[in-house]
């Protein structure tokens, strides 16, 4: 396993409680849209087991074409130790990323993609949308919906609808208007469904989607198989085989 050791060069607070933490990228270092990765503070391989309470999995939200690795991370007044740390760490701090893999790239097979999030799980998903964006080829459009009681929306200018480009971008603040907006969603039959957020979020997205007849094939989840078997089959009881086709 190789460990790219690097360092903050910048932090953004993109709302009061979400700040973005970009790295130097290493020059070997690349990544595919909807990675996350392994990111460590220092002191983590101290010892003579990995310390994971200085370790978190986190989404990378950017393109490598940005130049730059991006962690964004809500951090709350009440928080762990690792969040305690990231609350005062500073640019120039060396920290660590490792176990870099995407479970969600843009799945190009001229259908139409819902991105589905709650809060920070934005985040995930930004760069689709740029990638997207860029090239739209083999996609006809993408629809994002994102739940965020704090309604400090998360990354405005990217996630803003773009008519001329096939772009639809709604944020809502409550589970009311979210789950009635999931259900129209659910409504294409063909569509490819992402959805990221918590367990329970997860769950409760791919009951509305269950719901509506879409498949599991049509569900993209950033889990490793284990984890994502584990989720679809409390939902599709019956079923055991939830891979999804390389295309
Ligand atoms: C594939 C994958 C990708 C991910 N990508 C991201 C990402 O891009 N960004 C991201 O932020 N997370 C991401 N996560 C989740 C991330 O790994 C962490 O689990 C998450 O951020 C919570 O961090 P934390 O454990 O440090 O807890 P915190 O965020 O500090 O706390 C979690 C909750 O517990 C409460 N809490 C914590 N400590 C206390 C305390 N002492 N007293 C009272 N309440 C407390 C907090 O208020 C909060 O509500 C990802 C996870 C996976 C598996």
């Amino acid at each position: 396993m190789q460990i790219y050791w690097t360092r903050i060069n910048k932090i953004t607070e993109e709302t009061p409680e979400v700040k973005t933490f970009l790295l130097d990228r290493p020059e070997d270092f690349t990544w595919e849209e909807g990675s996350h990765t392994h990111f460590a503070l220092e002191g983590f391989n101290a010892g003579d087991k990995p310390n994971r309470s200085l370790i978190r999995h986190m989404s990378i939200s950017t393109l490598p074409h940005e130049n730059t690795i991006g962690i964004t991370t809500r951090i709350k007044e009440q928080c762990s130790e690792f969040k305690t740390i990231l609350k005062t760490i500073e640019v120039g701090t060396k920290v660590a990323i490792f176990k870099t893999h995407s479970n969600v790239p843009l799945r190009r097979e001229n259908k139409n993609i819902y991105l589905l999030s709650s809060g920070v799980g934005l985040a995930t998903f930004r760069p689709l949308v740029l990638d997207y964006l860029e090239r739209a080829d083999n996609v006809n459009q993408i629809h994002s919906l994102n739940i965020d009681s704090t309604k400090d929306f998360l990354f405005p200018t990217v996630f803003k609808s773009a008519p001329d480009k096939n772009f639809t971008s709604l944020f809502v603040d409550n589970r009311k208007d979210y789950y009635e907006e999931a259900r129209n969603l659910a409504a294409d039959k063909s569509g490819i469904y992402y959805i990221v957020g918590s367990d329970e979020f997860i769950v409760q997205n791919m009951e509305v989607l269950r719901e509506r007849g879409i498949t599991p094939e049509q569900i993209m989840l950033d889990k490793r198989e284990k984890g994502r078997h584990e989720l679809l089959s409390s939902v599709y009881p019956g079923q055991d085989n939830f891979l999804i086709d390389a295309k």
